[in-house]
């Protein structure tokens, strides 16, 4: 696969300013958003959605634009910015068997710590597992780059594909560095045996339990050694799908029970919640 040093560059050491392609800055006053809500019922992103065609479905995304309430009040900020036409897309087909390696470098760590706080999430409309405080439940270092975990979330099916195939859930686990970079790590799980920690989530989640916490370390377990990891250079999954998100796509696969998977998906709203998987055009994936 071809690719330049620039590219590579890119991903080791991030995008000067991670959300701003064309190289200017977002105002001082644009407030914090990470990550824009996934089912869209509260959007400004006019009620984007996943199934069922039309003009929010996710062939039309990039039409969608961001003048509407309540993000009319991020106008100039670059996160309103709709780069879901772009070409540095997510998710995506990934391929590990394709991935350049990265072994001149060192001192990547994926390192979950502590529990994770499940909550419900208002403006999704979902349940989220977020740390009590930024990096209290995990950090991943990539060179002298340190991103603190932030929070976990699910998809169903699973955004990326893993050699062409979709598996059943996809957790995505959010990382921070400074105000807007991005890094998610995305762990696939299929059926198999139960998972305790993902049960956890989904004992919180359906019984409407305010205080729960879940552990982080046991619910990704091994899947986060660096050795299962493929990287590559993408975007959030949801609109504005912001460019310039780091990802790293375990190949280590989890397993939750039917009755777990099956649970997930009710508290999805019995529906995908999964963007399909988008063109890699020229991008390198990379291995560690
Ligand atoms: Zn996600």
């Amino acid at each position: 696969m071809k690719f330049s040093i620039l590219t590579l560059l890119t991903f080791l050491f991030g995008l000067a300013s991670a959300n701003c392609p064309n190289g200017t800055t977002a105002p001082m006053s644009c407030p914090f958003m990470p990550v824009s809500p996934r089912k869209g019922q509260r959007s400004g992103f006019a009620a984007y959605q996943y199934e069922g065609g039309g003009p929010n479905t996710p062939e039309n995304w990039a039409k969608l634009d961001c003048k509407n309430p309540p993000y009319d009040i991020f106008a100039g900020c670059s996160y309103c910015t709709n780069e879901c036409g772009g070409r540095v897309q997510s998710p995506v087909d990934v391929k590990p068997a394709e991935a350049t390696s990265l072994s001149w470098i060192s001192g990547v760590k994926f390192e979950p710590s502590g529990t994770a706080m499940v909550k419900y999430d208002m403006a999704s409309g979902s349940y989220k597992m977020s740390c009590m405080k930024l990096g209290t439940c995990g950090t991943v270092s990539v060179g002298n780059d340190r991103y603190d975990m932030l929070q976990l979330h699910t998809h169903q099916h699973s955004e990326h594909a893993l050699n062409g195939k979709l598996y059943p859930t996809e957790v995505h686990v959010v990382h921070l560095r400074g105000k807007s970079e991005l890094l998610v790590v995305g762990v696939f799980f299929e059926v198999g045996a139960e998972n305790p920690d993902l049960q956890t989530v989904i004992d919180a989640a359906s019984t409407l339990a305010t205080n729960s916490s879940m552990n982080v370390a046991g619910l990704l377990g091994d899947s986060i050694n660096p050795e299962y990891m493929t990287l590559y250079q993408g975007s959030l999954t949801t609109p504005p799908c912001s460019e310039g998100v780091r990802w790293a796509v375990s190949s280590k696969v989890r397993t939750a029970s039917q009755k777990q998977i099956n649970m997930l998906t009710m508290l999805a709203g019995g529906k995908t919640d999964a963007r399909p998987v988008q063109p890699l055009h020229d991008r390198p994936f990379l291995k560690l």
